[in-house]
């Protein structure tokens, strides 16, 4: 069989020397190619991405040469010169990562145990450790039990596709993160996506469903891309109404709603009100992993039917201590859940100042629609430049027409970060027109 792509799907022919004008294509174009080769379709996509390299647009993969602070000094493949930057990018919300007490605990528990138990969490792999962290999130969550998983990822794949059979139903917002997609994928079960944040709309999905269905409603608590909360009340009225469980993902969440840190159920004074809260170790809690909390029953049943849970290796026992420590930490130090808010808010109002239109500063993410992917391409070239580090959301990450900037924000984020922050953006905006 002849050994070539097919490129009808769009409207390109490779030159002869196989460039790609990265200008004209996004990274969901090269999931669409077929070839009888399966590895063909690498060639193409690698040309895209070199032409994006060679033209300075390429912001993936930037070395960092220091902790992640708010300011960090990364590897800059353009000059091979390192650079500073103002760190704008990270979801460290209460810039734990590098706090002494975390550190000192991720230390301590590597000169005990070393650095793995090399073995599944149901074998060998759990440490008195993990069941101390277990316990510390079940009461975080308000719930009888939990486990935890060696990814937030992991973690999502895992719940979903244990607790449901081919016969129940998912109904899950449009905007939920992609683990949870794909752990409704792997359940096999039926799903059905309501518009995001719609509640009339999770109420007619809900009303197409079978009354002798099982029914898990999944939300993320705040929606990492613009810094949405969930309207749990209601959700949590329409589920009762229904007969449906609730599952949130507080990956954005934990660490950034509620006075304490708890999380979305905390933020709307609905602690224990979840049947099933999930969060994440990457983000706030200075770590990498994921957690399920729910009843002791259900997390039992859990542990030995996630085949994410049972057939990948346990977290290291220092990333255990390392996340209990910034537990710890939230519990002995609130302001530093405060000082984020301070900063969002702040920085809220700079960039409304100038114009923008900007998501109201709730939780740890600002964003900022600029339209197409050429010109985010340009401007997040230039803003490198300029020594901001921030994410640009290309399509189809977000909807056509609608790339944005994120900035993540840190509660160790000087004013000094903010006020450049905000000056470096204005300037790209002006130069780029936006403003
Ligand atoms: N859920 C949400 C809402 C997330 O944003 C993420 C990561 N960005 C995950 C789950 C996956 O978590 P992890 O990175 O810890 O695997």
């Amino acid at each position: 069989m002849e050994d070539r792509i097919d490129y009808s799907v769009y409207d390109y022919e490779p030159t002869k020397d196989n460039k790609v004008n990265s200008d004209n294509f996004s990274l969901a174009d090269f999931l669409q190619l077929n070839s009888p080769n399966p590895f063909l379709k690498a060639e193409p996509f690698y040309a895209f991405i070199k032409d994006m390299r060679e033209k300075g647009y390429l912001s993936y993969r930037r070395p960092l040469l220091s902790p992640c602070r708010n300011r960090v000094i990364i590897y800059d493949e353009s000059t091979g010169k390192e650079k500073e930057m103002i760190m704008m990018a990270s979801n460290n919300y209460l810039g734990l990562s590098t706090h002494p007490k975390v550190v000192e605990a991720g230390i301590k528990a590597y000169e005990k145990y070393g650095s793995s138990g090399s073995s599944a969490p149901l074998l060998s792999g759990t440490f008195d450790l993990t069941k101390q962290l277990e316990a510390k999130l079940a009461k975080l969550k308000s719930c009888e039990d939990a486990i935890v998983f060696s990814t937030g990822y992991s973690a999502n794949v895992g719940v979903i596709s244990a607790l449901i059979r081919n016969e129940d139903v998912l109904i899950i917002d449009k905007l939920n993160h992609a683990s949870i997609l794909d752990g409704c994928r792997l359940s096999g079960a039926d799903f059905k996506v309501f518009k995001h944040l719609d509640m009339d709309s999770l109420e007619r999905k809900l009303g197409t469903c079978g009354e002798y269905q099982g029914k898990l409603i999944i939300t993320d608590g705040v929606f990492g891309m613009d810094g949405d909360i969930c309207p749990l009340p209601e959700i949590r009225e329409i589920a009762s109404k229904y007969g449906a469980k609730v599952m949130v993902d507080d990956a954005h969440a934990t660490g950034v709603l509620g006075k304490c840190g708890k999380g979305t159920a905390e933020y709307f004074d609905m602690e224990g009100k979840i049947d099933i809260a999930m969060g994440t170790f990457s983000k706030s809690l200075a770590g990498v992993g994921g957690f399920v909390c729910s009843t002791k029953k259900i997390i039992n049943y859990i542990r030995y039917y996630s085949r994410s849970y049972f057939f990948s290796a346990a977290l290291p026992p220092c990333i255990c201590a390392s996340v209990k420590a910034a537990l710890e930490i939230m519990e002995e130090e609130p302001q530093l859940i405060e000082k984020l808010h301070q900063n969002v808010r702040y920085l809220h109002a700079r960039f409304t100042a100038l114009g923008f239109e900007v998501n109201p500063p709730l939780t740890g993410v600002l964003s900022v629609v600029i339209g197409d992917d050429l010109t985010l391409r340009k401007m997040s070239r230039r803003i490198h430049e300029l020594g901001l580090y921030i994410n640009p959301l290309p399509y189809p990450s977000v909807p056509k027409g609608k790339s944005r900037f994120k900035f993540s924000l840190m509660a160790t984020h000087t004013k000094q970060d903010l006020d450049e922050t905000a000056d470096i953006f204005e300037k790209a905006c002006i130069e780029f027109g936006i403003i």
